[in-house]
């Protein structure tokens, strides 16, 4: 059987869960919260009616969702920008495998950079931790500053070409997909 586009793409990607992407995601309400909740997942209760799913989320193991089964209602349905674009042939698979490739990687240097300013607290979502190390104080030490301004420069580069490239269209602005992830 050829495998989904989710099962050949998200399972190399998983920026939607990371908190590359999204710092939580709205989920479809309490019953649901608890249930999550249940299989160890971190929930926040905006308001009575409102849940959200906080990222990077709990049950991601390496790139593949750790609950396929019993993900909730806004995983199945989201589909990134760059998921929907291969689905109507404005983009190739091998393609969008490169483009993911290259966001990992990008993302992976703000997160070197971050952990050189000695800001590396994984349970935050990426914007987080590095607004964190953005809004310290000047350094006495040049280089401190040197490196503090290439992470803002770098993080800039992240954060556009997620929005181009995953976001923009992508329907919602608040709920991930973890896509074709068989636990
Ligand atoms: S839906 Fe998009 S961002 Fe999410 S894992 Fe799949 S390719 Fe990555
Ligand atoms: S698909 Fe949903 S539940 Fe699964 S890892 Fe991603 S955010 Fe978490």
């Amino acid at each position: 059987m050829k495998p989904s586009l989710t099962d050949t793409l998200c399972t190399r990607c998983g920026l939607c869960c990371d908190g590359s992407l999204f710092a939580d995601v709205e989920l479809a309400g309490r019953a649901e919260a608890t249930r999550l909740e249940a299989m160890g997942l971190e929930i926040e209760d905006e308001d009575t009616n409102c849940a959200l799913l906080t990222q990077p989320c709990r049950a991601l193991r390496r790139a593949r969702c750790g609950v396929y089964a019993h993900r909730p209602e806004c995983c199945r349905t989201f589909e990134c920008r760059l998921l929907q674009d291969v689905r109507r042939g404005a983009a190739g698979v091998e393609q969008a495998g490169a483009i993911i490739a290259e966001a990992r990687k990008r993302i992976g240097r703000v997160r070197e950079l971050m952990a050189r300013l000695g800001q590396h607290d994984g349970r935050l979502p990426l914007g987080e931790i590095c607004a964190e190390a953005l809004a310290r104080d000047p350094d006495p030490l040049p280089q401190v500053n040197r490196k503090r301004a290439e992470l803002e420069t770098a993080m800039s580069a992240v954060e556009e070409s997620i929005r181009r490239t995953f976001l923009d269209g992508a329907g919602r602005s608040h709920a991930p997909r973890a896509a074709g992830r068989p636990g």
